[in-house]
Order: C-alpha cells, then sequence, then structure tokens
C-alpha cells in the first residue's frame, strides 16, 4: 500500500459526527465498517495505530447544560457515548480480522480494560489496534483534548484527525462558497485565529509535545491510509 512517510506510531481521533454517515443521529454501520476497513490497511502495513473516538453523534455535556442539565453530569453521559461508539467501532475492527483492545478511561471492567499507559502501550507493541474511550474521564474536555493527551502519553509521530471536511478553512466551507483550506498552519495560528478545528487544550497539548495535527476528510475508502502516505488534501498543523 506504499510508503507511510516513515510513521512508526500514529493515532486516528474518529469524531462521533464522522460514524453518522448521511444520518443525523447514531451511528451508521456501512460507515464504521468503511473506516474500520480503512484502519485495518493501514494497521496491515506495520504502523501501530490507536484510535480515539467521540461521542457527538449521541450525546454532549455541552448541549444538555444548555437545555438546563448539570454540565458535568451531561458530561460524564458524553463520556458514556463513546464507550457505545468505541465497542462498535471495535466489533468493525475484528470483523476486518484485526485484533484490538478498547481501553476506557473510566471503570468499566466487564466490557472494556481500564486505561493503563504502559499497558497500552504494549497492546500496540504487539500489533493490536487500541480504541481509546471515554475521553479524559473529566468533565469539561474533549475527546480531541483527550485524543491530543493519548498520542502524547503513547508517543505517537503525528495525530490524524479524520473530519467531515478536508482540512482547516478560513471559513466554513458548508456555508462559504469560496472559503480557502489551508495547507498548513502553526499551532499558533490556530490558535490566534480562533480556527474552529480542535478546542484550545488539544492544541496547547499537541503544542507543548511537539506533535503534528494532520486534518483530513475520513469519508471515502482509503482516507486514513492516503493522509499517511502524504496524499492530500488535507491541513498540516505544526
Ligand atoms: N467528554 C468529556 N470529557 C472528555 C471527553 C468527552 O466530558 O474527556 C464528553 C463531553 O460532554 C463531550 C462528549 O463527551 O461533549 C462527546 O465528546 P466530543 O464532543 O468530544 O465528541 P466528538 O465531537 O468528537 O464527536
Amino acid at each position: 500500500p506504499g510508503t507511510t512517510l516513515g510513521y512508526r506510531r500514529v493515532l486516528l481521533k474518529v469524531s462521533g459526527e464522522a460514524l453518522m454517515g448521511q444520518g443525523a443521529y447514531g451511528v451508521d454501520p456501512q460507515t464504521v465498517e468503511m473506516i474500520a476497513r480503512d484502519i485495518a490497511a493501514v494497521a496491515g502495513t506495520g504502523v501501530e495505530v490507536c484510535v480515539v473516538i467521540g461521542g457527538g453523534n449521541i450525546f454532549r455535556g455541552l448541549a444538555a447544560a444548555a437545555k438546563g442539565m448539570d454540565r458535568a453530569q451531561g458530561d460524564y453521559a458524553g463520556m458514556l457515548a463513546t464507550v457505545i461508539n468505541a465497542l462498535m467501532v471495535q466489533n468493525a475492527l475484528e470483523r476486518e480480522g484485526i485484533v484490538t483492545r478498547v481501553m476506557s478511561a473510566i471503570a468499566m471492567s466487564s466490557i472494556a480494560e481500564p486505561y493503563i499507559r504502559r499497558r497500552a502501550v504494549r497492546h500496540m507493541e504487539k500489533g493490536r489496534v487500541v480504541i481509546f474511550a471515554a475521553g479524559t474521564g473529566n468533565p469539561f474536555f474533549t475527546t480531541d483534548t483527550a485524543a491530543a493527551l493519548r498520542a502524547a502519553e503513547m508517543e505517537c509521530d503525528a495525530l490524524f484527525k479524520g473530519t467531515q471536511v478536508d482540512g482547516v478553512y478560513d471559513a466554513d466551507p458548508r456555508k462559504v462558497a469560496d472559503a480557502k483550506r489551508y495547507d498548513s498552519l502553526s499551532y499558533m495560528e490556530v490558535l490566534s485565529r480562533d480556527l474552529s478545528v480542535m478546542d484550545a487544550a488539544a492544541i496547547s497539548l499537541a503544542r507543548e509535545n511537539r506533535l503534528p495535527i494532520i486534518v483530513f476528510n475520513i469519508h471515502g475508502d482509503g482516507a486514513f491510509a492516503r493522509a499517511l502516505r502524504g496524499e492530500g488534501p488535507f491541513t498540516r498543523i505544526v
């Protein structure tokens, strides 16, 4: 499948939204299958892969808080949503013949291993795809921050953020016709221009750990593999 630019270990962030496919809520099985095939192909090249799954397709703490729910309580519900998604992605990956482990930041020992950093590293060294569920385990954070955190802990070479659009734009490309995509941005540019690609906590964490972020469109067969080979379009944040 071609060169993967010397990546040894990478983290893929899949938002909950990406799992919805054309739907407006929940999980589209065909989309999950496509993403699983993509991950399996990359893992098959020998690159160590770990995955952070979002939960926004099911529940968001912030949205619930806007309707009167306690924010922290809503955030815990949101973290549980990521566990549901993680189990579905695990199932799809295993159907592709990939050995996986789900590790949850919130103890849920009947369905997932507890997150233990050294154990996660060991799984990856053995070629297993590790799926990190329940975000950081703390309310007031996002799964983007969890992705930057786990990527730093796992000493990943890069964080690949699979989204609905093929990179970071100066305006929402779904609303503004002549929105311009950036090929490359610095962490500081993302922060100072307040570009809504990832929250500031995630960007800061990536910056402190010199973790490159590649924002690409996850929809389409082999999208992750192409991004790994350096085939655009995407936006690189370094
Ligand atoms: N969440 C949280 N702490 C974390 C990660 C997630 O409280 O470390 C909650 C938060 O309520 C968030 C929800 O889980 O809205 C779903 O995660 P996120 O919105 O990041 O998912 P995505 O946008 O990637 O689908």
